[in-house]
């Protein structure tokens, strides 16, 4: 019971490596944007906490470290390892959260999938994370749980320490309530958010969708609304609102709902896009590539991803534009999930069908027009590919928020580039100087691809630009300070910007 602020993610945040035998902790090489910026906090934190879980067949183990202590480059922190069996895991993590709640957060209902799932395990698992965290947590201490896997947990942790602040944010879409509410467990995990102090989201459309949840579950009176900064508003958004909702309250208990999106860390891309060795791996894929244009897509393997839609468009724009065979190339890369999640192998199957087809038709002995990569790419060389691109086509069918796209911007320090964003992608709120495109049209696809490959330099240039201004706006520290601030704003600032 020493920390002033806990963070509850269900992801350790760092990789465990064998070295001579001996484990050691090295920073996390998963393709995820949240682990880092998290770690971000503690820099700004004296003794703050971690709790993640892990897996242990037994737990009593007397080789099993509950608790460490990390000291990395974001700071010194404690990490508290919850215990998970492996079907616990499997049960809570890969069944529940991805098999039923990824498909209505993202609005596939046909891809929900009730069967497998046992809630009184994903209760269990829930009630030992909350335990973890209150007694990680020092008296009056602010504890942040993150995402939909962790939804009974401030419910539980109200009950556990009354004395705590709690926040739980929202990494995904929230859907309205006639999606919501398939869930038939939507009553207990919508009682849990409201135990919170604050419920955080993306973007306003989320905050106005889950006000839609809970006003379809209990009477909740009036809910003020303010009006929401215009660049947060882009018009060519499908998921941009005018006004946002700001809190709920519950009987005495006011629950503060804090609207602000995830951002990239854009000083450490730029210092990357800056290195040297950036600079020659730069140009050495450019040396490989050849005098061909780039069209670069990255994303996990996943429905909501629209790969297949998108590798259907590139076909539709060698069908449509013979000049452009052999002219343009595009990387796109397809990172697999966990080998656990199986309900994503027909995806990956379905994209080297396509892209082995579009490769057939449209390739050569020495020109394949699609490399489809289906590992992740590290970091560092991410940001050089970045560089490279002409085009970033980032076009899921529904997506949180998207940082790629954020990412993209912030590596091009050359101030060119186009970037083609799905409407549906929460970062097209703020992104509106990028061609926003709706992916269910075939049309809308190949009209934004068409315009990205015509676009005049100039005009290439000024909507950069604008992008660049939004990016480095809401940077990680913005979205840092405006949930810390919301959080506790005795410990961690003045009142919030939103
Ligand atoms: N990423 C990476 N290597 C890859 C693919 C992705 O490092 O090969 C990173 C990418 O840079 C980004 C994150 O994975 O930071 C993906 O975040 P995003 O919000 O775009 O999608 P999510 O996977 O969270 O839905």
């Amino acid at each position: 019971m020493s920390s002033d602020l806990v963070i509850v993610y269900h992801r350790q945040p760092y990789d465990e490596v064998e070295v001579d035998g001996k484990i050691e902790y090295v920073a996390n090489k998963s393709p995820n944007g949240i682990v880092p910026t998290l770690k971000s906090f503690f820099g700004k934190v004296e003794n703050a906490a971690w709790v993640a879980w892990k897996e242990a067949e037994d737990p009593s183990d007397p080789g099993f470290e509950r608790v460490i202590e990390i000291d990395d480059p974001f700071g010194k922190y404690t990490v508290s390892r919850l215990p998970l069996t492996a079907s616990q895991v499997k049960s809570f993590y890969h069944v529940t959260s991805k098999e039923a709640f990824w498909p209505i957060l993202h609005g596939f209902k046909e891809k929900y999938n009730y069967d497998p799932v046992d809630w009184p395990t994903f209760k269990e698992v829930n009630w030992a994370f909350a335990e973890a965290a209150a007694s990680e947590a020092a008296q009056g201490a602010s504890v942040w749980v993150h995402d939909y896997n962790l939804w009974l947990v401030p419910g539980y942790l109200r009950q556990m320490r009354p004395d705590l602040r709690i926040s739980f944010y929202h990494h995904t879409p929230f859907p309205a309530a006639d999606m919501f509410n398939v869930l038939p467990w939507r009553g207990e995990i919508i009682e849990s958010l409201l135990a919170a102090d604050v419920v955080g989201f993306h973007i306003p459309r989320y905050a106005s969708n889950f006000v839609s949840c809970v006003r379809s579950l209990r009477d909740v009176g009036n809910v003020p609304r303010i009006k929401v900064e215009d660049d947060m508003m882009s018009e060519g958004s499908a998921l941009s609102d005018r006004t946002t909702p700001t809190e709920i309250h519950v009987e005495d208990h006011v629950v503060q709902l804090g609207v602000t999106p995830v951002g990239v860390d854009v000083e450490y891309i730029k210092s990357l896009a800056a290195s040297e060795e950036t600079d020659k791996l730069a140009a050495r894929f450019r040396s490989e590539i050849g005098d061909t244009r780039v069209l670069l897509s990255v994303g996990r393997t996943d429905y909501t991803k629209g790969g297949a839609d998108q590798l259907l468009a590139f076909e539709r724009l060698l069908e449509r534009r013979p000049e452009l065979r052999g002219q343009v190339r595009l990387l796109h890369v397809s990172v697999p999930a966990n080998r656990n999640m199986t309900v994503y192998e027909p995806i990956q199957k379905e994209l080297e069908e396509i892209a082995g087809r579009i490769n057939g038709r449209f390739g050569s002995f020495t020109f394949q027009p699609i490399a489809l990569i289906s590992r992740a790419i590290p970091f560092d060389e991410l940001v050089a590919w970045y560089q490279v691109a002409d085009v970033a086509w980032i076009t899921p069918l529904a997506d949180g928020m998207n940082l790629v796209c954020k990412e993209y911007v912030a590596a091009r320090k050359d101030g060119d580039g186009v970037l083609v964003l799905s409407e549906f992608a929460g970062a097209a709120v703020e992104l509106g100087a990028a061609v926003l495109t709706n992916p269910f049209s075939s049309r809308a696809m190949d009209f934004a691809i068409d315009m990205a490959l015509d676009m005049p330099e100039e005009e290439r240039r000024a909507r950069m630009e604008l992008l660049n201004a939004s990016v480095a706006k809401r940077d990680t520290r913005h979205w840092a300070e405006d949930q810390l601030t919301l959080l506790s704003p005795k410990d961690f600032g003045a009142a919030s910007s939103d």
